[in-house]
């Protein structure tokens, strides 16, 4: 799906959507970026060599692309949400198998408060989580009128819990969490990408704070 600028002089109202095909003569994919995490779904860049496609490969009417983009965007944030109580969920239940194994000064790590309260936080925040990034989907399926907001907040909070649980979880894993032989530094580096695509948290915020005041 490729949005491009159609009319240069009608600012926003001149982006229209086009469904490009992998096979379409011209396009082109750049090599796989080296990146962070994410790395089971390669990311390239496109690039478009005088790409012609034909008139019904245009999404809606000329100029309508930017609708198109934020309509999709209301709705695909609700799956980056659940994205993020995914990875969040993973790291928990790692976080708990290993600390009521793993034992020092005499116990299981996980019969220590200082523990347990970080255990306790990272379950109420991927609860919390769960819950947004349903009501993020209902809202999607129903198309009420505040489902910006409630894909941007559902988005915003399971991605910012889901950094700080995973991070945590490698904290309670200890020096075994910052290896590679256990999952959980995997799943931070997974993390770090939902506070940034389908709009970086700061833009979330942004979409939230104008519901809320415009
Ligand atoms: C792995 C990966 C996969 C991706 N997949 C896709 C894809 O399939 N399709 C696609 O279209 N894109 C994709 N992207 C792009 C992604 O959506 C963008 O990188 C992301 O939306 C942020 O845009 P940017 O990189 O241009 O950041 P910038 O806009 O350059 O932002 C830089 C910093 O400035 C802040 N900032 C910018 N504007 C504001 C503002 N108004 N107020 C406050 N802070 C602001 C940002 O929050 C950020 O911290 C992908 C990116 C990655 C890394």
């Amino acid at each position: 799906m490729l949005f491009a600028v159609t009319d240069p002089d009608a600012g926003s109202r001149g982006i229209s959507a086009f469904v490009v095909e992998a096979g379409d003569e011209g396009l082109g994919f750049g090599a796989p970026e080296r990146k962070m995490g994410l790395r089971g779904s390669p990311t390239c860049e496109v690039t478009l060599d005088d790409v012609r496609v034909p008139a019904d490969r245009l999404l809606g009417k000329e100029g309508q692309g930017l609708r198109i983009a934020l309509g999709t965007l209301d709705r695909t944030r609700a799956v980056v949400a659940g994205q993020a109580v995914g990875i969040a969920q993973g790291a928990l239940d790692a976080a708990v198998t290993y600390t009521k194994e793993r034992r020092q000064f005499g116990q299981p790590v996980a019969q220590f408060q200082g523990v347990q309260f970080m255990l306790a936080d990272m379950e109420t925040g991927v609860r919390a989580s769960r819950l947004l990034a349903y009501a993020a989907a209902e809202a999607a399926e129903a198309g009420v009128p505040d489902l910006s907001l409630a894909g941007a907040a559902a988005k915003c909070f399971a991605s910012d819990t889901a950094m700080r649980v995973t991070t945590d979880a490698v904290q309670l894993l200890g020096g075994a969490g910052y290896t590679r032989d256990l999952p959980v530094e995997r799943m931070m580096r997974d993390a770090k990408i939902t506070q940034i695509y389908e709009g970086t948290n700061q833009i979330q915020r942004v979409v939230i704070a104008r519901a809320l005041t415009r």
